[in-house]
């Protein structure tokens, strides 16, 4: 039954009808069936990999907030997109593409359609740049039995135990004084050079009953041993990094050498830092049939990857030319910590932006005539249900791998969805043919939560929050399908093009 619903219903699917069929057991009439279809679903399984391709691509080079803000740059210089700067004025064309950042870690890009004008609505999406992952303290340097070690802050709410025995690097952005200047330098050491060894079975038995690090004590990676650090130098680093009073005196000088020869400059060019550490082992396509994904950071960067490329692709000249509304995907930094910050969702800046694209001397209340007119899809990953933890998932609400993007419900407004957004995005769906599931977690489980109800509160907009769905969330390598990427960057691409026509039939306020 399923089967013949997928084919149906949505070319990216079809491939899914091929994934579930049992080996054994299928009748004449469905082998005559996926015969007649077998063109399609290799055409579409090439799509949904091309698609899932690209997204490794983005994800493999996202290593830090400041990575992925760097890559959507590039990609959407290359779309035609204009960069804007906060500070300046700007003017703002219809027909026009456009895109702002802030702290560098959060980004804003927009595309004006051809029949906006003032008042009109925005067609948002929002997701988030950054990712649960331990960062390099401002004073690392330790030294225990011999071993050089880098203190490191817990950012988010990681799974710790993952980042044990993985080929860990670092990444992020190194200010750098360089001819007068404070510049910003991004960096990413390619090689792993760093490691959170476990302790031995040996010397805890109970291991594999239940494992949860000391967060100050047991996740310090190491960097080196002093013995090879003096063979290499001919001295081993010394002092301590309470009393160090310059950059290059906090930090082991293997690891202030490392960097400075990355970026090219010498250690007394170095400031401060917003450094990650990231796992150098690069996303990759898996299982038998290369149907999933495993990777690092899904959450969130696929959902950036799908609204970023949506947009661009959504954008060309003859579709902007008939768009009364503009068009916008916002990606901010600090969801993990819970968006309090000068660049997170709760901070100013989208209000700050909405009013500077509504504002205009003829009409005083463009932005407030603007909010009922506007929609926003808070894109964040959803929880696919886990077949070893059944239990764990309410029984009518399973979102599964390959059935579409998931909807997300929670009326104690954890997620930001009501009946009226819900509505809204299936109509959408149903034009561009991809299927959507709904979940909610058991009353008796704790419910995670998004950028949808702070951005629902703060600027008064329709929300609904919606992601693809993944397995180990905020492990250091997640996993999920390929045909989400497709299916999602499908779905928004047909919300930039419909939103208008869909939001014109509503009738509620
Ligand atoms: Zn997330």
């Amino acid at each position: 039954m399923k089967v013949h619903f997928f084919i149906c219903r949505s070319e990216s699917l079809t491939v899914t009808g091929l994934f579930c069929l049992p080996r054994v057991g299928i009748s004449s009439i469905l082998q005559v069936l996926l015969f007649g279809y077998s063109f399609i679903m290799k055409s579409s399984k090439e799509a949904v990999q091309a698609a899932a391709k690209e997204f490794l691509t983005f994800v493999n080079k996202g290593v830090s907030p400041y990575h992925v803000v760097e890559e959507c740059e590039s990609r959407l210089l290359k779309a035609g997109f204009t960069e804007l700067k906060e500070a300046e004025h700007w003017d703002i064309k219809p027909a026009s593409k456009y895109f702002v950042t802030r702290n560098y870690s959060t980004i804003i890009a927009f595309a004006v359609g051809g029949l906006y004008k003032p008042g009109n609505g925005f067609s948002m999406i929002g997701a988030h740049t950054d990712s649960p992952c331990l960062r390099v303290k401002p004073r690392s340097k330790k030294t225990k039995l011999g071993f050089l070690q880098v203190g490191v802050e817990c950012y988010g709410g990681g799974i710790w135990n993952t980042w044990f025995d993985r080929d860990l690097t670092i990444a992020g952005r190194v200010m750098v004084k360089s001819e007068g200047k404070l510049v910003q330098r991004l960096v990413h050491v390619p090689r792993p050079i760093l490691r959170i060894p476990h302790l031995a079975i040996h010397l805890q038995r109970d291991i594999n009953d239940s494992f949860g690090p000391n967060k100050e004590n047991h996740l310090a990676p190491l960097l080196a041993t002093a013995i090879q650090e003096e063979l290499e130098t001919g001295s081993a680093s010394c002092g301590d990094a309470c009393n160090a009073t310059c950059i290059a005196e906090k930090h082991h000088p293997p690891l202030v050498q490392m960097l400075c020869g990355q970026l090219g400059v010498e250690p007394n060019a170095l400031r401060d830092f917003d450094l990650c550490l990231a796992d150098t082992q690069p996303g990759a396509l898996g299982g038998v049939y290369e149907e999933f994904i495993f990777s690092p950071r899904l959450d969130n960067l696929h959902s950036c990857f799908c609204a970023l490329t949506a947009l661009m692709d959504s954008s060309t000249p003859d579709s902007l030319a008939k768009d009364p509304n503009i068009r916008m995907v916002t990606l901010y930094d600090h969801e993990e910590v819970g968006s309090e910050s000068a660049q997170g969702a709760q901070s100013n800046l989208t209000e700050m932006i909405l009013q500077r694209l509504a504002s205009t001397p003829d009409n005083l209340t463009a932005f407030q005539e603007a909010v009922p007119l506007s929609y926003i899809i808070s894109a964040d990953m959803a929880h696919a249900a886990h077949p070893n933890y059944q239990e764990k998932h309410e029984e009518n609400h399973r979102p599964a791998f390959h059935k579409g993007p998931v909807i997300k419900f929670n009326s104690n407004q954890r997620y930001a969805t009501n009946g009226v957004t819900a509505a809204i995005l299936r109509e959408i769906a149903g034009i561009v043919s991809v299927p959507l599931q709904d979940v909610m977690v058991r009353n008796d489980s704790p419910c995670g939560t998004t950028i949808g109800p702070i951005l629902a509160a703060r600027l008064g907009m329709a929300v609904l929050d919606l992601g693809a769905p993944q397995l180990a969330m905020h492990s250091i390598r997640e996993m999920c399908c390929t045909s989400g990427v497709l299916q999602t960057t499908t779905l928004f691409k047909g919300f930039f093009e419909h939103f208008p026509f869909v939001r014109s039939t509503v009738d509620v306020d």
